[in-house]
């Protein structure tokens, strides 16, 4: 099996997919290794009652300028600009509209004192309204946007995501997974259920290590999740402790999905939304028949999220199913039944949905982002600096990635010699 290539890339999620393809286009050999056995990392399609849903990223937010966009309709994947479905209230549930219009002006007057906010303790709760009536509300949708609790986000690192979003979200009906998965080069070399486990650098490039064997490179991209980066899966050279702090300053939140399938004769609107309890932070975002599927997905943000991380997906379809139950009505149980839910904070080569900074962290990301000794390059969503917890941020920031090591390989700088990856087994290369 081939051992030499010009760079590896670790992680086949966007951002390795991003660096894979521009790395193809100049004609680098690389190689990419990844831990699962399937790529798409965040990205992830499954055939679930027969339609193709999405279990992380699902929405081409800022779709005007997402390259994800360009290139499904280059391959021919179908995208669907039509709004989504949060914009159009499913009609006819019991609720009253002073509550949502109050609930609403409190999110976004939490929103407009965030900028106060990142002047001073830069701590997004100290915007909240002390004995703010929405309060659990505000959270809520702050779980859903970042993962955590207003304590533990930064409110710089919030608002540069919202200036820079253009509130275009468009979708792909084939699944953001299914593309993402099929925009790999085949001229890059894949290794799938092969873990890098150490990258060291070396006065000859980078060594690696595998359970299958050594892989040498020039150089070597990192494109793994922050939850990685700061745990011990990988050992790194020494000189890398900034890297890893930068990393845990940018910890991924807790989101996940519950699916549902809805029984043929029950009378849901489709390409609708519902929100469950305006008072609860734990509640959950309903999307109702999207693509007039007869499916309803329940999307939970931070204290939500902790339901299914602590106590499984049996606590997290009895949550949502009595939430649904308060919305439409008891007769709605027998009219669902569970068809999956989401573990992405429990699985090991991922750690959670997506990295938010730590109050007065705004530039770790920044730091993150920076080339190691001109051998090692990183990438991933949160290396973006404002489009981090997305799929095109990934992709994008791998493509960055892949243009620095392209540009040290031409400078002669990393190549004095060769990288080396150490992984677990192979598949094809
Ligand atoms: C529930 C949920 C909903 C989301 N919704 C949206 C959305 O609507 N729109 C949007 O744009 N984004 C959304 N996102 C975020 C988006 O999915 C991510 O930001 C993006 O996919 C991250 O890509 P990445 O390449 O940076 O990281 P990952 O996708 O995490 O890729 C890293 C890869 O590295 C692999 N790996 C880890 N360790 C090793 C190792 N030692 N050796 C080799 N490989 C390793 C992992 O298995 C993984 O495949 C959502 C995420 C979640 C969880």
């Amino acid at each position: 099996m081939r051992n030499e290539f010009d760079v590896i890339i670790v992680g086949g999620g966007a951002a390795g997919i991003g660096a894979a393809r521009r790395l193809a286009t100049h004609g680098s050999a690389a190689l990419l290794l990844e831990a699962a056995s399937r790529l798409g990392g965040r990205a992830w399609t499954q055939e679930l009652g027969g339609y193709p849903l999405d279990l992380g990223c699902e929405w081409l937010h800022s779709g005007d300028r997402n390259a994800w966009v360009g290139i499904a309709e280059k391959s021919g994947f179908p995208v669907d600009r039509s709004d989504p479905p949060w914009t159009k209230a499913h009609p006819g549930i019991a609720r009253c509209d002073d509550d949502e219009a109050a609930a609403r002006k409190a999110f976004s007057d939490w929103e407009e004192r965030l900028g106060q906010v990142a002047e001073g303790s830069d701590r997004a709760s100290d915007a909240l309204d002390p004995g703010g009536g929405w309060n659990a509300y505000v959270r809520a949708i702050a779980g859903f946007m970042s993962g955590v609790a207003p304590e533990n986000i930064s409110a710089t690192d919030y608002t540069a995501y919202d200036a820079a979003s253009t509130g275009r979200n468009w979708s792909l009906p084939l699944g953001y997974g299914t593309l993402v998965t099929a925009s790999l080069p085949s001229t890059v070399n894949l290794r799938l259920s092969t873990s890098a486990e150490r990258i060291e650098v070396t006065s000859n490039g980078v060594a690696v290590s595998t359970r299958a064997g050594t892989v040498n490179a020039k150089a070597a991209i990192l494109t793994v999740s922050t939850a990685v980066l700061a745990g011990d899966a990988i050992r790194l050279p020494s000189g890398i402790d900034p890297w890893r702090e930068a990393a845990a300053a940018l910890p991924l939140g807790r989101n996940e999905k519950v699916f549902l399938e809805i029984g043929r004769d029950a009378a849901f609107e489709p390409n609708s939304h519902a929100y469950g309890n305006l008072r609860d932070a734990r509640s959950a975002a309903y999307s109702i028949r999207p693509n007039g599927w007869p499916v309803i997905e329940a999307f939970l943000g931070g204290e939500g999220a902790r339901i299914l991380e602590e106590e499984g997906p049996a606590a997290g379809f009895a949550y949502v199913s009595a939430e649904l139950a308060a919305l439409f009505g008891s007769d709605v149980a027998s009219a669902i039944r569970p068809l999956a839910a989401t573990s992405w904070s429990r699985m090991a080569s991922i750690g959670g949905a997506y990295s938010c900074a730590l109050p007065g962290q705004s530039q770790a990301r920044a730091r993150l982002a920076r080339p190691f000794e001109d051998r090692l390059f990183f990438a991933g969503e949160a290396t973006h600096p404002f489009d981090f917890t997305t799929a095109h941020g990934a992709y994008d920031s791998g493509q960055r990635a892949a243009d620095e090591a392209l540009a040290a390989l031409r400078d002669g700088r990393s190549f004095v010699g060769q990288a080396k990856v150490v992984t677990t087994a192979g598949r094809r290369a």
